[in-house]
């Protein structure tokens, strides 16, 4: 029913994990996708695997968001989607977490949003359309989780960020909303530890771990035409993690 036929999309921290996911779902819908990554090497593999092409870009950068944007609108024309999924979860409990955890953490996640989305909305408001989905989580905004006080605060903040934001580009046909994951199979994920992984499956209704299209489809939903009447508000895709009132409900 939906598709992105000639969109172009912007991913950032698409190279691997759940921006692969959504660079994927993007697209099999018809976009024409450009991978904004820190890892060139797997940036650039995984836009020859998918089709799409990849620039070097590292998020903490208001500067080079800025100049990875106006690259896409002069090679692409415009605009259309924007993903801003950067994010890195670097576990310390509260009582050796330094200052600089705390910079780095808010720096890749949440200031890199500001950047990005503002970077973004030049082109949009000139083409008086756009679609910006954020990768947020379910952490922080609705759980939390010990050695994440940092992590959850970024991925919160990210949605305090999106509600003004929404508010700012409402009569200008541009949207802003978010995808919430719960805990997605990514190589991110799978660096906190095998013990890590199997505790998540047990605290999941459905016994499993998400996967990284899980997210691309909530992703491609959301930054679809039809989606147009859809801003500020939030999709969990979490395997019904956030949901046991009770233990039973995970036997
Ligand atoms: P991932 O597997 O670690 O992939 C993230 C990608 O972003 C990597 O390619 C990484 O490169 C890149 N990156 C890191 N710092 C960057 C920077 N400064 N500029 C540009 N790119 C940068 O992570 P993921 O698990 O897919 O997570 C993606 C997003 O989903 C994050 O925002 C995360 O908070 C959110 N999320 C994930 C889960 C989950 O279960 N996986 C759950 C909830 C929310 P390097 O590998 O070289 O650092």
């Amino acid at each position: 029913m939906f598709h992105l036929t000639d969109q172009v999309a912007l991913v950032t921290g698409g190279a691997k994990g759940i921006g692969k996911g959504i660079v994927q779902t993007l697209c099999k819908a018809g976009a024409k996708v450009v991978i904004g990554d820190i890892d060139q090497q797997q940036g650039a593999a995984t836009a020859q695997e998918l089709g799409c092409a990849f620039k070097a870009l590292d998020v903490t950068s208001r500067e080079a968001c800025q100049s990875v944007v106006a690259e896409v609108v002069k090679e692409f024309g415009k605009l259309d989607i924007l993903c801003s999924n950067t994010g890195i979860f670097p576990q310390a409990n509260l009582t050796e977490m330094t200052e600089a955890d705390w910079d780095q953490t808010h720096n890749v996640n949440l200031k890199s949003t500001f950047f990005v989305v503002q970077a973004a909305l030049a082109p949009m408001r000139e083409k008086g359309y756009g679609r910006i989905v954020i990768t947020s989580s379910i952490t922080g905004a609705i759980t939390g989780y010990p050695g994440w006080s940092h992590y959850g605060a970024s991925k919160a903040g990210q949605l305090g960020f999106m509600r003004s934001a929404a508010l700012e580009c409402a009569r200008e046909g541009i949207t802003i909303n978010a995808v919430m994951p719960g805990n997605i199979l990514t190589e991110g994920l799978a660096e906190q530890g095998e013990a890590y992984l199997e505790e998540m499956k047990r605290s999941i209704p459905t016994h499993s771990l998400g996967k990284p299209e899980d997210i691309g489809h909530a992703v491609c939903f959301l930054a679809s035409k039809e989606a147009g009447y859809i801003t500020g508000q939030t999709i969990i895709v979490d395997g019904g993690q956030i949901l046991p009132e009770s233990p039973e409900a995970l036997l």
